[in-house]
């Protein structure tokens, strides 16, 4: 590129990272195909594609069909040439896995916390994330990157501000994450990932629209609009978990009284129930073994979460709202309570058409959340004009 212009650079950086969107999104096309799709000159296909061959992120395959004359040759996105670690903050638990650059999980652990402070939580992800890079398969550029999803809010410089129901303010996650494995790190409300994740990879790929509920430990809402996840002005959306539905009502973690989460999440569920069931799995068992409260219980929670869903249908008018996160193991005992809130409070012109749906992901929409996040960042990366380059 020596003797090309600032400008020409700019361009060429440019049509290499469309050229390889177009392979990952195409899964597999022709030299040809691509100068038709994106529009460039065949010659510069050709090279921008010999490019990333050498790079490794692009391979080719035997020839595939023939319109006619010679048969051409097919590229495919290399997604083995590095791998993501997605992480999951959970209140109770702490979710890690390894995916390859299309967001397949190729390993995943999984622990159990109790109420453990930040210093506690800190190793336990050090412990697991480097387990996952010692089992990882080899490959060009190894870990890309960590994505790492909160219950809490999190701001542009991946501080958590504050995570109630983890005791956390002021976290500075980013910074001691990238200290300790020397790998770029994102941080995201699990909401936001999860909503991404589905929209991406689940329940949420035909829809433009959608509104992910996080149902846990607590409640939070990841909005995507016209396709793309909504941030607010500074990464803040979505606390929806903490909009009142009952005056002078319970307790939240927040500090305020009568937050949808203090009636509709996976703690107010438990909190309804006998003391002895000490977790969410346990409450379905009973209720699947035909026991009366348990049921009554899941209704109950359902009744909740659809009073906060009939508020956010008739604000957001979304095409899609999709109940993530713990509470979807329980849609057998809950989805028919949340159906019949809806009809009953939602407004008729807001109701039309429009689609509930649970994850399909469930406990996994977060950590493909943030591993799409990784992706993107990294190809961004790859594609970008370095200053060394342009001097
Ligand atoms: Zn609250």
């Amino acid at each position: 590129m020596e003797n090309m212009t600032w400008n020409q650079k700019v361009v060429k950086k440019n049509n290499k990272a469309l050229v390889l969107q177009i392979i990952r999104e195409k899964e597999q096309i022709s030299r040809a195909d691509i100068a038709q799709v994106s529009g460039l000159n065949k010659a510069t296909v050709s090279l921008l594609v010999s490019e990333l061959l050498e790079e490794e992120l692009t391979f080719e395959s035997g020839p595939g069909v023939s319109s006619g004359g010679r048969r051409p040759v097919i590229l495919h996105f290399n997604k083995e040439a590095g791998y993501t670690i997605g992480v999951d903050i959970g209140v109770n638990y702490v979710l890690c896995v390894l995916t390859d650059l299309k967001g397949t999980i190729i390993i995943e652990k999984n622990q159990l916390v109790n109420r453990t402070p930040y210093s506690g939580i800190i190793s336990i992800i050090q412990d697991m994330i480097q387990s996952l890079i010692n089992e990882m398969p080899s490959s060009k550029y190894g870990v890309v990157g960590i994505g790492v999803g909160v219950p809490g809010i999190v701001n542009k410089e991946g501080t958590v501000l504050l995570a109630p129901n983890l005791g956390w303010t002021n976290i500075q996650l980013k910074t001691d994450l990238e200290r300790l494995f020397h790998i770029p790190v994102i941080i995201e409300n699990e909401a936001k990932a999860g909503a991404v994740g589905e929209q991406q990879f689940g329940s949420g790929q035909d829809f433009q629209n959608i509104i992910y509920i996080s149902a846990g430990i607590g409640i939070g809402v990841g909005i995507i609009f016209n396709n793309q996840l909504y941030q607010g002005k500074n990464g803040f959306s979505g606390e929806m978990g903490h909009m009142i539905i009952q005056m002078d009502g319970k307790q939240c973690n927040c500090g305020s009284k009568g937050c949808w989460e203090a009636y509709a999440s996976e703690h107010a569920l438990l909190a309804m129930a006998d003391e002895k069931i000490e977790s969410l799995e346990s409450l379905i068992k009973l209720a699947e073994n035909g026991d009366q409260t348990s049921k009554e219980i899941f209704k109950k929670t359902g009744n909740y979460l659809g009073y906060g869903i009939s508020n956010i249908i008739n604000t957001f008018n979304p095409d899609q709202v999709i109940i993530g996160n713990r509470l979807a193991l329980a849609k057998e005992w809950m989805e028919e309570s949340i159906q019949t809130t809806i009809a009953h409070h939602t407004l008729a012109f807001h109701k039309n058409e429009m689609q509930l749906d649970f994850a399909k992901y469930s406990k996994h929409s977060t950590v493909l959340g943030v591993s799409a996040f990784v992706v993107e960042n990294f190809l961004k990366g790859e594609a970008k004009i370095s200053l060394s380059e342009l001097n």
